[in-house]
């Protein structure tokens, strides 16, 4: 588990790098140092027993991190951020949902799909998107929807990147309705649902997809309801941080790409073997270069996760809900416990490259083997002497 976690994170660590040649945007500069007024950076490490990144990560034992970087934040363009983003609001929503089983509501997962080709664009798509879910939570027949017995719902917006297909967009809906509505009832809500999704994406010019293909509906068997509810949750604000887990999507997976497989062919490329000789080469993908600079450009500014409004927020009479925290205050918390070791502003372009490989060691061998790797660096680092309170609020390299 330890060693899987780790070579994910090395992975992320070198797609984001790879991104700064990529990106035009904030994540260009995700991970600078930029959080210490001295650009210094901090190793640390904690118990992770407990904690919510345990839970998320299924790590035991310690966790480790870097204090004083800069996090650009992006839920939608940075692997290392939108990990973080995900792990914080599938808690929040795994936490609303079980005060909703606890309260009579029954969850179902909904998503909704497009039909499109190649030749759509993703300014299409996701004009077309909007249109649609607006058709689907706007209007009267909404609100007929809540008289019958439906609470709310907490939706999530994916994109996919098929060779065949071009851009898919769909969005991952966790509805809640009351215990009391049949099940013809919810039958003939959620197809209402999808004859208003077609006809909004219809009106944004799109094709009408198929019943067959745009709806997928699964609802909880009453055992395990409360693990299927946790494990949907994670699923519907996973962002870019897994693949897909339940295979609900019903996207081809052989030629599909998710936004993460894209920017890890577009920056750490793809494993190419020459059958004769065994030789094996990285390649960058340009073309998924291209593809995610569409992507940024218009993604940038759309919320992944939203919720019913005012009356309907599930959010509502939740016991404890912490006030909503931004996907850049989320991405901004830097990990507390004892600090390891202080490297200088010199010193982190250094350790950057293997940082990955740093907080393994420090995970896995403790703190005197953490810096003894230092030292076999052959570079300089200071230990820490102080609490560092100013880790917060950075401003971002180059400001
Ligand atoms: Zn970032």
């Amino acid at each position: 588990m330890q060693d899987r976690r780790s070579d994910r994170r090395a992975e992320r660590w070198a797609i984001r790098k790879g991104l700064r040649q990529v990106s035009k945007g904030r994540t260009a500069s995700c991970g600078l140092p930029g959080g210490r007024p001295d650009g210094s950076v901090v190793l640390r490490v904690t118990d992770a027993t407990g904690t919510p990144a345990a839970a998320t990560t299924g790590a035991t034992g310690r966790i480790a991190g870097f204090a004083g970087l800069w996090t650009c934040g992006s839920v939608w363009m940075c692997p290392e951020c939108s990990v973080r983003i995900a792990a914080k609001r599938s808690e929040e929503v795994a936490k609303v949902l079980a005060h909703h089983v606890g309260t009579g509501g029954v969850p179902l997962l909904v998503t909704l799909t497009m039909r499109h080709h190649r030749e759509h664009s993703l300014a299409e798509c996701l004009k077309a998107l909007t249109k649609g879910w607006g058709a689907v939570t706007s209007g009267r027949s909404s609100q007929r929807d809540y008289d019958q017995g439906l609470r709310g719902w907490v939706r999530a917006l994916e994109v996919t990147r098929s060779a065949d297909n071009g851009w898919h967009v769909h969005v991952h809906a966790l509805v809640v309705v009351e215990q009391t509505m049949s099940d013809d009832a919810v039958d003939a809500m959620t197809g209402s649902w999808f004859a208003r999704w077609s006809a909004g994406l219809v009106r944004a010019g799109m094709p009408a997809p198929t019943e067959e293909h745009g709806l997928d509906v699964q609802r909880i068997e009453s055992a395990g309801l409360s693990e299927t509810s946790a494990a949907w949750s994670r699923y519907v604000c996973k962002g870019l941080a897994t693949e897909a887990v339940m295979g609900s999507t019903k996207a081809a997976r052989g030629t599909s790409r998710s936004i993460y497989e894209l920017m890890r062919d577009a920056t750490v490329g793809r494993r190419l073997e020459n059958p004769d000789t065994g030789q094996v080469i990285q390649l960058a993908d340009l073309h998924a270069r291209h593809l995610l600079r569409e992507y940024e450009e218009l993604i940038r500014g759309r919320r992944q996760l939203t919720w019913s409004q005012r009356d309907h927020d599930l959010r509502n009479d939740v016991e404890d809900m912490e006030d909503e925290l931004t996907d850049e205050e989320i991405a901004a918390q830097d990990l507390e416990g004892e600090d390891v070791a202080v490297l200088p502003r010199e010193t982190w372009p250094i350790v950057e490259p293997r940082a990955a490989e740093l907080l393994h060691v420090t995970e896995r061998h403790g703190i005197d083997a953490a810096r003894a790797w230092l030292d076999d660096l052959g570079v300089e680092w200071w230990l820490p002497t102080r609490l560092t309170d100013d880790r917060r609020h950075g401003t971002r390299p180059g400001d």
